[in-house]
């Protein structure tokens, strides 16, 4: 239980009159769910768990009036930090906000609430041949609410565009307890002024997000993925561009990791043939679709090799389902292993390292960029 004095007098119980028992959620049963990826993110110790939009509404004006800070959180996978809170606020979960509202195939949409995952989005878009047109490694947990608030990359970006490209309508709770609502699931929207843009990338500090409607793409199919070695960045650019030329070719998602990042990562998870390939200066994780894929990856690899732009060869992996759910990689120097598990798992092991190393900090050298913008770190 949360001590009376951090909360005005009668706030507790206004909420748990609001919310029901079910929708409120105090000390030890707060401090019992997983923290995420922060562990200062459950300190508040007192959460709403509201079952609507309107609830949420109502949740935020007892709160103004309360003067009771508010955080909210989705699958607290977050880490920038920003669902972190302190003794004396309320933590808004949506998990109970998990409703798939409306997939509409022929318009390629799709209406949820915050709260769903995006696994589970994912799962249910399948049947009929989409996808999102985002995947990050915490898909398990992360929640669309979740990932318009940070406006989310992944390693679709590159082809498909951050959250922000795939959001088409919002609906958000503001603090005043009014509801915003442009759930617009027109792609050519044009009318007014776009005011849901407002709120990507806001980590819920203008209000909460409590609908999301969803710009949908088709499932790309059966894909290729590999990961090469490369000595320099302009060689692993060249590669990538390669890959965009190549008629039969369409390139999926990309992602660019420096040697170390990626060393560092294979080493903590315990990946030891991955951890034990040839130092590069970059790994380049790339995925493709397209009719004859294996054959003409194969070619231009070679021809990349030949100009001495790869380091041991390329490492190829196994075709089918491979970028969501980890390809083994089937030949090349590092002869199995795993890899798009290893570009999941990279942030806890990135943890895990900096808090064994002495000086308890990132070592600056890992890093991941975008391979459209070399200078912008990603995430
Ligand atoms: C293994 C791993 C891999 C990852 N890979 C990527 C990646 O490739 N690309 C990437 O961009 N990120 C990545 N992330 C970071 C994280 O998954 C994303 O930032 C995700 O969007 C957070 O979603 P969440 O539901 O967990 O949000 P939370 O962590 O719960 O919250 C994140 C922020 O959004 C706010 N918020 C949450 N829900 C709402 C809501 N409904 N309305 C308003 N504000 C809200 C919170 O207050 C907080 O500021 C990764 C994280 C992990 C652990």
């Amino acid at each position: 239980m949360p001590s009376d004095h951090l909360y005005p007098d009668g706030f507790v119980e206004s909420l748990l009159g609001l919310l029901g028992e079910k929708g409120v959620r105090q000390g030890e049963a707060v401090l019992a769910l997983d923290p995420g990826a922060h562990p200062q993110n459950l300190r508040a110790r007192l959460m709403a768990r509201p079952s609507s939009a309107a609830e949420v509404a109502r949740v935020l004006e007892l709160c103004r009036e309360a003067r009771v800070g508010v955080v909210p959180q989705g699958g607290r996978t977050g880490l920038a930090g920003g669902a972190v809170t302190r003794e004396g606020q309320l933590i808004v979960s949506l998990d109970r906000m998990n409703h798939i509202q409306r997939i509409d195939p022929p318009a390629r949409t799709a209406v949820v609430e915050a709260g769903v995952t995006l696994q589970r989005l994912q799962e249910a878009l399948r049947p009929h041949g989409l996808v999102p047109g985002i995947d990050l490694g915490a898909r398990g947990s992360a929640t669309i609410g979740g990932m318009v608030s940070t406006n989310a990359g992944g390693i679709d970006a590159f082809r498909y565009g951050t959250m922000r490209e795939r959001v088409l309508g919002l609906e958000v709770a503001l603090a005043d307890g009014r509801l915003l609502e442009q759930l617009s699931r027109v792609r050519k929207d044009n009318a007014g002024l776009a005011l849901r843009q407002l709120f990507i990338g806001a980590e819920g500090t203008l209000g909460i997000v409590t609908r999301v409607a969803l710009a949908l793409v088709p499932d790309p199919g059966a894909q290729q993925a590999l990961l090469i070695l490369t000595d320099g960045l302009g060689a692993a650019v060249r590669v990538l561009r390669a890959v965009e030329a190549t008629p039969r070719l369409a390139l999926a998602a990309a992602e660019l990791m420096s040697g170390n990042h990626f060393t560092v990562t294979a080493r903590a998870l315990g990946l030891a043939q991955l951890a034990a390939t040839a130092p590069a200066a970059f790994a380049v994780l790339l995925v493709v679709s397209g009719a004859d894929g294996q054959s003409s990856l194969e070619a231009l690899l070679a021809e990349a090799s030949e100009r001495g732009e790869l380091i041991d060869g390329p490492v190829l992996a196994n075709a089918p389902q491979i970028a969501r759910t980890g390809p083994s990689i089937a030949s090349g120097p590092a002869a199995s292993g795993t890899m798009c598990p290893c570009r999941s798992m990279r942030s806890p092991a990135i943890s895990r390292r900096s808090a064994s190393a002495s000086a308890g900090t990132i070592p600056a050298s890992i890093s991941m960029w975008s391979v459209t913008s070399p200078t912008a770190t990603s995430t």
